[in-house]
């Protein structure tokens, strides 16, 4: 009967095994994590084109395990996801992430905007918007300075809902910016539908773009578009010269990459903030 069993369950391999146990233990450590505070978010300034200033930063989370050391967000946000701790993590950065801007504002720097991701579970959760009016209000950061990017997918999947909460936010002075614009579905057409402020090319257009010309064509067309809608456009994944001369003879209005810098610690964006736009 023993055997038996164990052949039931042959299917429940030695590495579907780990994998599951490898799962179990990060959801684990992702709660001791919240309560230890092992979560530090890392800033990447963004930069206005015309000017080449930095007029704002876009918040990255890392996790700092005090045995493996820092992990990337890709090895724990879909987990975090997946159990619904995402909510909470979520809004931890939020209000790091304001504090942080009102300490910018404070030094001067009055114009700066900062964005944050919204996971699916975060955007969705009935108290998104309180909590967002909360840390508002206990940050005292300027509305109109925070961004928050959410994916073609997470806006799609019910737009009658995107557009109720966006508009209820917007009312509060808060943006919205269309992350990893381009990856998902027939993205032009639903666009005017959105009631977005921003889009976020993705780095996937930016790759290429340089010796490939039906690319630019591309990445051109989706500007002009983005423009008649009235929409801000940033590009995400600059790393080279070349691909900041591309997007400003084509009229981009901001670039994101490691051509300006890596995401950095909160000391270290100060400094890049004041070398830069104090010149
Ligand atoms: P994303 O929102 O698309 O963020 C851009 C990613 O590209 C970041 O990876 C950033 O470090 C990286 N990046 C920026 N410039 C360059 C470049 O020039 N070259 C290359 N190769 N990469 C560049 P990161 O920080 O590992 O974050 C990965 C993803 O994790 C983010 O993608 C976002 O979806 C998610 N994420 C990060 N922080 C948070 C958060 O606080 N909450 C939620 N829900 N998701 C987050
Ligand atoms: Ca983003
Ligand atoms: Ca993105
Ligand atoms: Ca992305």
């Amino acid at each position: 009967a023993k055997d038996s069993g164990k052949n039931t369950y042959s299917y429940f391999n030695d590495s579907m095994k780990a994998k599951l146990m490898e799962k179990i233990q990060l959801q684990s450590e992702l709660r001791k994590a919240i309560e230890n505070e092992e979560f530090v978010v890392y800033y990447q300034p963004q930069v206005d084109l015309k000017t080449d200033k930095i007029v704002g930063f876009e918040a990255l989370l890392r996790w700092m395990h005090p045995a493996k050391g820092l992990i990337m967000p890709n090895e724990f946000i879909p987990i975090a996801e997946e159990t619904g701790l995402i909510v909470q993590i979520g809004t931890r950065v939020l209000k790091e992430a304001c504090k942080q801007l009102k300490f910018w504002e404070e030094e001067g720097f009055h114009k700066l905007s900062i964005a944050v991701n919204i996971s699916a579970r975060q955007f969705k959760d009935l108290e998104f918007v309180n909590t967002i009016g909360a840390i508002l209000e206990e940050t005292n950061m300027q509305p109109n300075h925070l961004d928050l990017e959410i994916t073609e997918t997470i806006a799609l999947s019910d737009l009658e809902y995107t557009v109720k909460t966006i508009d209820k936010l917007e009312k509060m002075g808060v943006s919205f910016s269309l992350d990893d614009f381009g990856t998902g579905y027939s993205s032009m057409n639903y666009l005017k539908s959105l009631p977005v402020h921003n889009i976020k090319i993705d780095k996937s257009f930016l790759d290429t773009v340089v010796d490939n010309i039906p690319e630019q064509k591309i990445v051109e067309t989706i500007i002009s578009l983005a423009h008649s809608l009235n929409l801000v456009v940033i590009a995400e994944g600059v790393e080279q010269h070349k691909q900041e001369i591309f997007l400003k003879s084509v009229n981009c209005n901001k670039a994101q990459g490691y051509f300006y810098s890596e995401p950095v610690p909160k000391e270290e964006a100060g400094s890049i903030l004041r070398n830069i736009n104090l010149m």
